[in-house]
């Protein structure tokens, strides 16, 4: 490091402001910027120089040290510069932001992050699953700091430069003809520490709440649904967009309904008579009450179908059936007169012929 002039290198006066610094700062790097002059190693060494200078000259500790003892006073300090681009992005990644408005390629070790995905578990009841719901749901949230704006120092701190690391958040070690470089322990690539940490949130600049979401249960959800909800999931870090809740449904079992896609299966018991007669029934659904015609000869097991009784389609239009199971119930604890007037059926029945007994042919296979 020779004794280098840093004023003239920004084309600045030596009484210059700090605004005044930054702006010419701005100047010479948009100019020299690596970026629009690839592979020009003049404009490369401007682009370190100038940074070198601003490294300086923006800080009125170092300008004061430079100004009375010069370089060889700011290297008595321990100043050594910049190592490469990698150590002049990080250092200035804020600026370097306002000067070009947007990231600085992929050098740029400090980004926006969007915050995590958050998952919450819903149990709703069946007929919310049928006819949806709006409800509110608390989640824990993380969210930034209102005690110190997210910067985890106390009011009035500022973070400091990390001693180990001199800032630039990254360790380079010899070995041999290698440097080798690595993430600084001691701020974990932060370049910076918090002497001060805010007592709300112990320097971390985040704290744990609930918060109250109102949320939408569009009617025909099944066990698995999810839903998303934009923008309330965990909060950003650097500027970055929040992340989005999901909320995935569980619906609990019906004692009576089962449901089967769009379509519910209920199984009713009819009698023998109402079987053989045939009827008009009342079956429940979602809806209430629905009348159900029984076919004469009706079968014990045979299926009947309400349509439209089942859940709305929850991607297209219309709705499901309401799947009727039929089962024929046999007559227990007969009175006297019912027994009676069953064996005169059956003396009749068997008088009439053999219906319904195709069953009887199989004897052949005896014989
Ligand atoms: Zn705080
Ligand atoms: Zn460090």
């Amino acid at each position: 490091m020779e004794d280098r002039d840093y004023y003239k290198i920004l084309g600045v006066s030596r009484n210059a402001n700090e605004e005044e610094i930054k702006k010419a700062y701005r100047k010479v790097a948009m100019q020299y910027h690596p970026d629009r002059n690839p592979g020009d190693k003049e404009a490369e060494e401007k682009f370190k120089l100038a940074s070198e200078a601003y490294e300086v000259l923006r800080d009125p500790q170092k300008r004061d040290i430079y100004d009375r003892f010069g370089i060889e006073g700011l290297r008595g300090t321990g100043f050594t510069g910049f190592r490469g681009f990698e150590d002049i992005f990080s250092s200035f990644s804020d600026i370097f932001d306002d000067f070009f408005g947007f990231g600085t390629s992929s050098r740029r070790r400090v980004r926006p992050r969007q915050g995590a995905d958050l998952r919450y578990d819903l149990k709703i009841s069946f007929y919310d699953a049928a006819f949806g719901k709006e409800d509110e749901i608390e989640i824990p949230q993380r969210a930034v700091c209102e005690d110190c704006n997210g910067t985890g120092c106390k009011t009035g701190t500022y973070p400091a430069q990390c001693p180990n690391c001199k800032g630039t958040g990254q360790v380079v070690r010899s070995q041999g003809f290698f440097t080798i470089s690595t993430t600084c322990g001691q701020c974990h690539g932060e370049g910076k520490y918090i002497p001060h940490p805010c007592k709300e949130c112990r320097g971390s600049g985040w704290v744990k709440r609930n918060k109250r979401i109102k949320i939408r249960i569009p009617p025909g959800v099944d066990t698995g649904s999810k839903l998303r909800i934009r923008g309330e999931g965990e909060a950003g870090e650097r500027g970055g967009p929040p992340g989005d809740l999901f909320v995935f449904l569980y619906v609990e079992p019906h004692e009576f309904f089962v449901r089967d896609g769009d379509d519910i299966v209920c199984q009713i018991p009819i009698s023998f008579t109402q079987a053989a007669l045939g009827a008009e029934i009342d079956v429940p659904t979602l809806n209430g009450k629905k009348s159900l015609t029984i076919p004469r000869g009706t079968e014990s097991g045979e299926t009947l179908k309400i349509k439209g009784e089942g859940f709305p389609k929850i991607k297209g239009y219309g709705r499901g059936d309401l799947i009727v199971q039929i089962f024929v119930k046999t007559p227990k604890n007969l009175t006297k007169r019912q027994e009676e007037i069953l064996k005169e059926f059956e003396e009749i029945s068997l008088k009439k012929g053999k219906e319904g007994e195709s069953w009887r042919k199989f004897f052949r296979f005896e014989s």
